[in-house]
Order: structure tokens, then C-alpha cells, then sequence
């Protein structure tokens, strides 16, 4: 095994906030970083196309493409759990609705007792990180960031008939779902720019890569943390079939995200004692809380067929009008291929009394085949109805002490003991029915696909839910960030009592954001490079 190389900081996993932290990190030319990546570089072309998104989702390549195990809570169906694994991470494969959450979402954080995560804390980094092409106002939005933003230059036409539907039911249109409040419908803004995705290797990594301080080793998985007396200090890692260690002078960040940061926790030895013990695996810190308090949003959609060719969709008729999108794609990189298919939607509250809504409905112009898929052969248009403030909970485990293994995801979905998880996304079902039957889509609907139309009941519809509902890939919360005992980091981010390790991605969120997830993560990761720089800054004060 070799074992020379050595960093001040090492970065596990290129992803959403793996990226950022490692342009932020080797700002100062004097830090050096090295970043790893499981997965291979971002060549393929189709990441890079926005509406390349489709295959992404199921790329065995680019994709960890995890499976969680059967749920009695789904009928005993499995969960497909797609997670980026390339450079940009999931970043690279996701829908590039870019969303931040409701001002609640981080006050509630600061609420459990984490100095400076609220909302407006929060906002600076939101700010720092955006390019937003749209909106110049200096205090939402950011120009200067490199991360860009931006409405579509041309949703698919039904957007615009999904959101005449929402007037019609005298619901409330939101000009920016991004200002702090996300009540209301309208377009969404998305990480796209000149017509390619604008992931954060595109955004952050590629453009820092030049950097002397900088390494970035793709194909390189770490396969354990190397923890000695109580700190890290440095890693393993398997790339190209040898197994290497890489020293860390200051600190290891683990940025493996929801489903693999507790993983490589456990794997190194930090976790439940009993969960380690199980895999003969030596305790090097007792932390229960690592892995547990996984959330995630699940949704179950509202789907009708369309006589008409509008929306995206393969067909006979279809086919002139794909061609002509191909062309534009290649010659001015605008059309279809340029859009990424979930454009438009909202957020409601099911029930008075709710702080915030408990719903988004992402509206698809597509027809989906399967639940679960983007698109089939043919025409149709559905409502993507998400439970965004869930109530259960659950846990990701090991399956066994090898890196070469998965987890056990286990998101015991349902399984809060009111039933208020299933009850909300009933509600939130039958708002998105009365908007797909308001006569704006007369012209556009054809048979009901799901729920079908003799599905009318609550417990026929909650019966549906448990037999069609799918995570729209957001899980967080599996190193929580607190104080109480079941935290796995501190509110700086270190890992509770390890000295020389941080989490720093969507596992550390205390609670999910009402809302797609990576807007979240890059302020994390914006506000976490702050902090490890004004540790070390401090670091050195005291050692001088
Ligand atoms: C299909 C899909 C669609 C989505 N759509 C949207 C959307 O439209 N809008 C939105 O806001 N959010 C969306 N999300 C969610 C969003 O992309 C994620 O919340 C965000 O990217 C998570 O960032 P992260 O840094 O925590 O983890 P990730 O970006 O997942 O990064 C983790 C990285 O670590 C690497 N890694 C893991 N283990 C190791 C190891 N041991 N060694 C080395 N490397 C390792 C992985 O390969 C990966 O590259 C979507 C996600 C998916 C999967």
C-alpha cells in the first residue's frame, strides 16, 4: 500500500458541495486540497444536455442507481434511489429546478439551537453562490457567483395552460418561488446556462481545476476514514485497483452525501456501536445518531393522456417536430433538448393552520409509461404531487463492512403513527385533480392514467399512494446537525468528537427544506468552506 501523499484537506465525494468546497478551499493559493470521486469525469455529452436528464436518471455509469429493500408501507415495493456518480455528483443528473425552501426552513434550524443557520444567515450564501440572469436586485438574488440561474428561454406551451388552470381556481401566482416565501405557482428557475447544464463541476470545479493546490482524482472511492487517538488524519482509497492512503495535515471533509456520508462514517468506525459491532467493525466513536433520521420527499402522481402532440413525448406524428428540436439543439442550442422537462409548479398548504405548505406540485409535460419514469411512447401531462414536510423518518444502515456493498436505505415511508404523511398527499392528489379537470385542459386531456378515475375515496386513494408513490430523490438529515444526542456534527459542522473531520452536504440538514434540495446544499457547503477557513485562521492565531 503506498502511503506518501499528504493535503491539508481532503475532500470526499465531488458533488453538490464537494465542488464548491473545493473551489472555495484552494482560493488561497497556499491550501492545498485534494478532492476524490468515486465515479468517472463528466464526459458524457448527454449530462451536459439539459434534457439528456432522462437518461441520466437511469445511467449505470454515472448513477450509484440504489435500490432500498421492500417496505410494507409500499405494498412491499422496492424505492429506486438514483444518486449522481461523477464529477458535479448528483448535480450531474438531477432536474436543475433550482429552489431554495421557505425562510421557515432554516429559522427552524436556528430554532433547534444551531447558531447561525436561519434564514437570513443563510440568504449571504444563497446570494454568494448565484449568477442569476434574471434578477439584479442585490439583496435575493446574486450576480457575481458562479453558479448560473435562470428562467427558460421556452417551457413547454402546456406550462403556460398549467398555470392558466391555477388562475382559473383563483390560486395565488408567485413571481419568485426563491424570495423567502414559496407559496403559489409559476415557473421555475433552473441551473442551466447557454442551453447546457450548469452542474456544480461546471459551475464550480471545472473552472478551479487549473489551480496548483488543487487535485482531483476521479475513479478514486474512499473506502475508509483513518482515525487515530481520536482525530482524522487521513484517508484510504481504492483507484484503479490499488489501495492508497493520502494524509490530511488539517482535515478530512466527508461530502459523500445523504445515503453514503453515514455510510463512510460507519465503515470508519464512527456510529451506532452495536450497528458496528454487528459487522465487525472496531468502534472508534460511539455517535447513534449517523445514519438515522433519513427524510426524503415522496410523491405519487396525477397523470392524463393527450390526443395532442404538445407535450414532450415520442410518437409518429411527433417525429417531424423532434427532428426540427434536434436541429435547433445543434445549431443554437435552444428547444426541448435545452429545457429539463420539470418547469413549472407549486406550492400549496393542504390544511390551515400549517406555517408553511406541505405540497409541491411539479407539473410534467410528458407521459410517463410507469410511475417512476420521465417518459414513454406517447403524449400526456401529470402533477408531480410531493410531500415536502414529511413526518416519518428513517435510517440508512450497512449491509456489510465493504465499501464494495451498498446500504440498507431504509425510508419507512408512512410510517408516522397518525398517518398524517399519507393523509397530506391525499389531499395534495385531489388539489392536483381539480387543476388537471379545469376546462384550460379541455383541449389537451384524454383518459385518466392515475389515479384512475374509479380511484375516488380516501382509502382508495391512500391504497393508490402506497401502490405508485416514488421519492423524487431528496434524501437529507443522516448526520444531523444539533445538540441533542442523536446529533452527528456540531453547528460548525465537525464531527462530534472526532478532532480533524467535518460533514459537510445534505446529511446535515436537522430537517428537510420545503422544496428541491441542491439550492440548500450549496448554501451548506458555501457557508461550511467559511467556516473551516476561519477555523484554521484561528488555528494559526493560536499556535503563533
Ligand atoms: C435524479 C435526481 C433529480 C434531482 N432533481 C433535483 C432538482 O431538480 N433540483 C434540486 O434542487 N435537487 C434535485 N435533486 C437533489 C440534489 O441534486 C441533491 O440534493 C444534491 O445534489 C446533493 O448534494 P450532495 O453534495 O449532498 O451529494 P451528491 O451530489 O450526491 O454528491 C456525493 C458525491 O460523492 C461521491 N461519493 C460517494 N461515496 C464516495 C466515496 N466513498 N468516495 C468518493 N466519492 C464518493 C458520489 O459519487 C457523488 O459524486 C435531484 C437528485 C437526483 C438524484
Amino acid at each position: 500500500m503506498r502511503d506518501h501523499e499528504s493535503f491539508d484537506y481532503l475532500i470526499v465525494g465531488a458533488g453538490s458541495a464537494g465542488c464548491v468546497l473545493a473551489n472555495r478551499l484552494t482560493e488561497d493559493a497556499a491550501t492545498t486540497v485534494c478532492l476524490f470521486e468515486a465515479g468517472p469525469r463528466d464526459k458524457n455529452m448527454l449530462i451536459h444536455i439539459p434534457a439528456g436528464f432522462i437518461r441520466m436518471m437511469f445511467h449505470p455509469t454515472y448513477n450509484w442507481m440504489f435500490m432500498s429493500p421492500p417496505d410494507p408501507n409500499m405494498k412491499g415495493r422496492q424505492t429506486y434511489v438514483p444518486r449522481g456518480k461523477t464529477l458535479g455528483g448528483s448535480s450531474s443528473i438531477n432536474g436543475m429546478i433550482y429552489m431554495r425552501g421557505h425562510r421557515r426552513d432554516f429559522d427552524e434550524w436556528a430554532d433547534l439551537g444551531n447558531a447561525g443557520w436561519g434564514y437570513d444567515d443563510l440568504l449571504a450564501y444563497f446570494r454568494k453562490s448565484e449568477h442569476n440572469e434574471n434578477y439584479n436586485d442585490g439583496k435575493v438574488h446574486g450576480r457575481e457567483g458562479p453558479l448560473n440561474v435562470k428562467y427558460l428561454d421556452s417551457p413547454n406551451p402546456l406550462n403556460h395552460v398549467f398555470l392558466e388552470a391555477v388562475e382559473s381556481l383563483q390560486k395565488r401566482r408567485i413571481p419568485d418561488f426563491n424570495a423567502g416565501e414559496n407559496e403559489g405557482f409559476g415557473i421555475f428557475q433552473v441551473t442551466i446556462k447557454n442551453g447546457r447544464r450548469h452542474s456544480l463541476a461546471n459551475a464550480f470545479l471545472h473552472p478551479a481545476e487549473n489551480r496548483a493546490n488543487l487535485k482531483v482524482l476521479a475513479n478514486a472511492q474512499v473506502r475508509r476514514i483513518i482515525i487515530e487517538d481520536g482525530r482524522a488524519t487521513g484517508v484510504e482509497i481504492n483507484a484503479g485497483g490499488e489501495t492508497r492512503r493520502i494524509h490530511a495535515a488539517r482535515e478530512v471533509i466527508v461530502s459523500a452525501g445523504a445515503i453514503q456520508s453515514p455510510q463512510l462514517l460507519m465503515l470508519s468506525g464512527i456510529g451506532d456501536g452495536e450497528e458496528l459491532r454487528k459487522h465487525g467493525i472496531e468502534v472508534k466513536r460511539a455517535l447513534a445518531g449517523v445514519g438515522h433520521n433519513l427524510q426524503d420527499h415522496i410523491s405519487a402522481p396525477v397523470h392524463f393522456m393527450s390526443p395532442r402532440i404538445t407535450s414532450y413525448g415520442i410518437s409518429i406524428p411527433a417525429l417531424p417536430k423532434i427532428a426540427w428540436h434536434f436541429l435547433l439543439y445543434g445549431i443554437a442550442r435552444k428547444g426541448m433538448l435545452g429545457n429539463n422537462i420539470v418547469e413549472s409548479g407549486g406550492f400549496i398548504r393542504t390544511r390551515p393552520g400549517l406555517d408553511r405548505p406541505d405540497v409541491q406540485h411539479i407539473f410534467v409535460p410528458t407521459h410517463q409509461g410507469k410511475p417512476g419514469r420521465l417518459l414513454a411512447w406517447g403524449h400526456g401531462f401529470r402533477i408531480t404531487c410531493v410531500l415536502v414536510r414529511p413526518k416519518s423518518k428513517g435510517r440508512i444502515g450497512l449491509s456489510s463492512a465493504s465499501a464494495n456493498d451498498p446500504p440498507v436505505i431504509d425510508f419507512r415511508f408512512f410510517s408516522d403513527p397518525e398517518g398524517a404523511d399519507i393523509d397530506t398527499l391525499v389531499r395534495g392528489i385531489k388539489d392536483a385533480r381539480r387543476i388537471l379537470m379545469a376546462p384550460a385542459f379541455d383541449y389537451y386531456r384524454g383518459p385518466a392514467v392515475w389515479p384512475p378515475e374509479k380511484v375516488q375515496s380516501d382509502e382508495e386513494l391512500r391504497d393508490f399512494v402506497r401502490e405508485v408513490s416514488s421519492t423524487i430523490f431528496h434524501p437529507v438529515g443522516t448526520c444531523k446537525m444539533g445538540k441533542d444526542d442523536m446529533a452527528v456534527v456540531d453547528d460548525r459542522l465537525r464531527v462530534r468528537g472526532v478532532a480533524g473531520l467535518r460533514v459537510i452536504d445534505a446529511s446535515i440538514m436537522p430537517t428537510i427544506t420545503t422544496g428541491n434540495t441542491n439550492a440548500p446544499v450549496i448554501a451548506i457547503a458555501e457557508k461550511g468552506a467559511d467556516m473551516v477557513k476561519a477555523d484554521a485562521r484561528a488555528a494559526l492565531r493560536a499556535a503563533a
